[in-house]
């Protein structure tokens, strides 16, 4: 009885601080894998200001938050999330010359565009990824194919330290590295924006080079629910060459899948639970660990377990 009346006085106070906040909100529809339970609170922070409030409220309530970006590398229990989702829509991108800053709801997909409306190159190879900046700075996304990855341009991030205090940090205190940087680390830095250093091409150079990124990606399976690639590469080989190595192509648990197109990657071929997938996950560690010695580690982040 006391604990609703906590939470019904809490959902009052995200309500008046924030304006429109929804409860029991189902994220399976905000995640490219389409699983997943409801997010107690749901809010969708459309300013920086919006972002930062937010988060600074939820630690200020004693609830758990979680920032929620294009939901395209993550895994969400079919419980849910017992606390606030805090969804970033802040989408500005700004420009002061070759220096270009997005915030961290800016999709992946829109920068690249906007940027050659600017003649400035540098990011294409980002064309066809599924993230925002947030998701994509904290995972440090890129190309192994091409050995591309977002912090080479990257000047500075704006951030919300751990004091609760704004900062920007210079790229070198970002500890970027493959697939990874401190943001994945810890879970008291909230990243606000990026800063990025482009360079001046002609507009038909930088098209060729997105048509030429789109033409490489082709090989994904971007047809079916995913969550992209679910293990990091080990030291020994790519994780997709042991998997199908390990005659995992095609392996099916309830509604998961491991993808037929590309082995490092788990498609939900429909009405695939949280669960399927987890099982599925570890069945594959196991048979590689059995049979190769080697033990793979999930790129993805579970969310709610
Ligand atoms: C079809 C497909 C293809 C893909 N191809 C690639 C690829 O080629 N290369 C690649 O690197 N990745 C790839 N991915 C994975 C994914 O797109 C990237 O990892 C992307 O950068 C994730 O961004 P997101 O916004 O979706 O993050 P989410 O999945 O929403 O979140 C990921 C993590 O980042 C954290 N996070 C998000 N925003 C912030 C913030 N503001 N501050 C702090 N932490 C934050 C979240 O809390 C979470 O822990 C692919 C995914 C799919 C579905």
């Amino acid at each position: 009885m006391l604990v609703c009346q906590y939470m019904s006085e809490v959902y009052q106070e995200l309500q008046s601080q924030l304006g429109e906040v929804s409860q029991n909100e189902k994220l399976a529809p905000f995640t490219s894998f389409k699983i997943g339970g409801p997010a107690q609170y749901f809010f969708s922070a459309k300013t920086n200001e919006d972002l930062i409030k937010s988060v600074k409220l939820a630690i200020s309530l004693s609830i758990k938050y979680f920032i929620l970006g294009n939901g395209s590398n993550i895994l969400i229990s079919d419980k849910g999330f017992p606390g606030l989702v805090i969804k970033q829509d802040n989408m500005k991108i700004s420009y002061d010359g070759t220096l270009v800053t997005a915030a961290s709801g800016v999709r992946l997909q829109k920068l690249v565009r906007d940027v050659v409306e600017h003649n400035l190159t540098g990011l294409e190879y980002l064309i066809g990824i599924p993230g925002t900046i947030g998701g994509g700075v904290a995972g440090n996304v890129g190309t192994p194919q091409e050995g591309q990855w977002i912090n080479e341009h990257i000047v500075s991030v704006e951030i919300l330290d751990s004091r609760r205090e704004i900062a920007e940090i210079l790229k070198a205190s970002c500890d970027f590295s493959y697939r990874n940087s401190r943001f994945k680390k810890v879970d008291n830095e909230l990243i606000v924006s990026a800063k990025f250093e482009l360079r001046k091409s002609t507009r038909s150079s930088i098209d060729e080079n997105i048509k030429n990124f789109l033409r490489k990606r082709s090989h994904q399976p971007i047809n079916l629910p995913c969550a992209g690639s679910i293990f990091r590469n080990p030291a020994e080989k790519k994780s997709w060459k042991l998997i199908d190595d390990a005659g995992l192509r095609g392996k099916k648990i309830g509604g998961a899948q491991v993808s037929e197109e590309h082995t490092n990657f788990i498609v939900n071929a429909g009405e695939a639970t949280a669960e399927d997938v987890v099982i599925l996950i570890s069945y594959i560690k196991q048979q590689i660990r059995d049979k190769y010695r080697v033990q793979l580690q999930e790129e993805i982040k579970y969310i709610g377990f």
